[in-house]
């Protein structure tokens, strides 16, 4: 069966897979376009649409529209439509049930097994949330892949393997931006470093550019003021959006806004919505500097190629300023379709690696569906695909240097030990760290796993965020008060992190994967059964 690459992005999502001649193709959507808009309309109780229809109803029904839910993956929020609770899961489950549904149209082929793309400064909660949208949408979800790599993967495949060669991609799609540094050796990627910010993108410059048309209208209409109409705002951010797009490839564009009789006309330039949105772009400058000076630190001097990835790289401020700033020279890498094709690259290479390695038969069988050569589907089983942990974790412990933590400890105040530094290479092992138990005769140890919420590491709880927890159970009976107990977390290659804890004097030990996020096995059941309700289409 083929596997699919699906880039579930923040507006636009995309699928691709290998063709007969071994090279990834987009699968077009329901309605021909390379790319869905990643956005849902609850049309009634049972149905939904997805995609381009949806975006339009945006206009008519924004309180039935569901869109940039991306940016709050593994996040608790609750969203509403006709009185049917919604979490960014099951919205996401939405889309790529639609994507699937039309790629199932479009090649005839059953859409089962999938590789989902993920930013990569996404950190295990987010990950985590975006497998459980595939299970959700009753998907078997391979793996997860940073959307750099798939990048990358894509890049490779035009560009050949070869010597060691060192990449920057930056990627501003609709709503987040991030920055990885990657590392080419022959076949084989790895990631050097990644920083990025969850909240940057596209969306951000159509808020900017409408604020400013609506401050124009509003100049020119004093008494009129449009901001609470519904129907006004989100056509304004429309085209905001549609002027933006084309000032990248004109230089002025004039925009009539229409409110009460009156209308303003808006006089907008390249110049003008660069200066609009400086300060935006001056994030993105800021964010790269800092991943450029983590990759000096592990030993990288220069960069063979810099990749622009997401459709705001078409700006061509973008080049401009990297060139200007840090003196890049980037060029566009297919910025709207070499990450899905990339996955679909990285969804093979994950059939062909069966456990216990590629059988001779498997090797053949693939190869006369693909159309490489038996060696080549060999290759392809022996590539190595490097990432890192994009941000720190460890656990909330009891800060033993205050001095109420002796006496009083359930009081006493709270730090985050991180056990794994951001940018550590995966699979990754801290080695043994040394809890106490609390109380005597304590049979019981909760662990709380907390990763970096801010740009960078703090051990003070509020710039960290709790992921989950774990509970080590049926410790010997009758340790004293403060037994040292040895806990060991592991994060496999692809970022499902375990836990590993020994009482040392008994040698008694316990295992077991953390628990991240909300759902658990029965709430995927339920989740799985409210999205299999809707009709879903494009
Ligand atoms: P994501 O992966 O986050 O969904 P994309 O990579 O698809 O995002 O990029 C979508 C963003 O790119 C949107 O904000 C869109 O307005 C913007 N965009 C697309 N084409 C252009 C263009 N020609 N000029 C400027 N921005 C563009
Ligand atoms: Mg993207």
């Amino acid at each position: 069966m083929t596997a699919f690459g699906i880039d579930l992005g923040t507006t636009q999502s995309c699928v691709a897979m290998i063709d007969e001649a071994g090279r990834p193709v987009i699968v077009k959507s329901a309605i021909g376009e390379d790319t869905t808009p990643s956005v849902v309309y609850f049309e009634s109780p049972r149905n939904v649409v997805v995609g381009r229809a949806a975006k339009n109803s945006a206009l008519l029904d924004p309180d039935l529209v569901a869109q940039l839910v991306k940016r709050d993956m593994g996040k608790d929020v609750v969203l509403s439509f006709h009185g049917q609770r919604h979490s960014p899961e099951t919205v996401s489950a939405l889309i790529l049930r639609e994507l699937t549904r039309a790629a199932r149209e479009q090649t005839g082929q059953d859409v089962r097994d999938v590789v989902i793309t993920v930013p990569a400064y996404f950190g295990v909660a987010e990950r985590e949330a975006t497998r459980r949208a595939g299970q959700i949408a009753e998907l078997n979800v391979l793996d997860v892949v940073a959307e750099p790599v798939a990048a990358a993967l894509s890049y490779q495949a035009v560009s050949g393997g070869g010597s060691v060669r060192h990449l920057l991609v930056y990627d501003l799609g609709g709503g987040t931006f991030d920055t990885t540094v990657i590392r080419l050796e022959g076949d084989d990627i790895s990631v050097i470093c990644t920083d990025g910010v969850h909240r940057l993108g596209g969306a951000d410059w159509d808020q900017a550019i409408a604020d400013y048309m609506l401050s124009q209208f509003m100049a020119q209409h004093p008494g009129l003021d449009p901001r609470g109409d519904a129907w006004f705002m989100q056509d304004l951010l429309i085209s905001a959006e549609q002027l933006k797009k084309e000032l990248s490839v004109t230089q002025a564009r004039r925009h009539n806004l229409r409110f009460g009789g009156a209308v303003a006309r808006i006089e907008l330039d390249r110049a003008r919505i660069e200066e609009l949105t400086a300060d935006l772009l001056e994030q993105t400058i800021t964010v790269t500097q800092r991943a450029i000076a983590t990759a000096r630190r592990s030993g990288v001097a220069g960069f063979d190629d810099v990749l622009l990835v997401g459709g705001m790289t078409r700006m061509p401020a973008v080049a401009r300023i990297l060139k200007e700033r840090l003196n890049l020279d980037a060029r566009q890498h297919d910025p709207d379709l070499a990450v899905a094709k990339g996955a679909a690259l990285f969804a093979l290479m994950q059939t062909v690696r069966r456990p216990g390695g590629l059988s001779a038969a498997a090797a053949e069988d693939l190869a006369a569906r693909t159309g490489m050569t038996v060696p080549e589907v060999e290759t392809m089983a022996a590539r190595r695909v490097t990432t890192v942990i994009p941000r720190a974790f460890g656990v909330k412990t009891i800060d033993g240097a205050d001095p109420v933590a002796l006496t009083d400890p359930v009081n006493a105040r709270q730090l985050v030990v991180h056990l794994l530094q951001a940018n550590t290479p995966l699979p990754a092992d801290t080695g043994p760290y040394t809890f106490h138990t609390a109380i005597e005769n304590q049979r019981m140890i909760g662990i709380e796993v907390w990763e970096q919420a801010g740009a960078v590491a703090s051990e003070s709880v509020e710039e960290n965020r709790r992921v989950g927890e774990g509970r080590l159970r049926d410790l010997p009976p009758r340790l004293p008060a403060r037994t040292p107990l040895e806990v060991t977390f592991f994060m496999s290659e692809t970022g499902v992190l375990s836990v590993h804890a020994v009482e040392p004097r008994s040698g008694r030990d316990v295992r077991f994967d953390l628990q991240i996020g909300g759902l658990d096995q029965a709430g995927l059941e339920k989740a799985r059964v409210s999205v299999a309700r809707y009709d879903v289409s494009g």
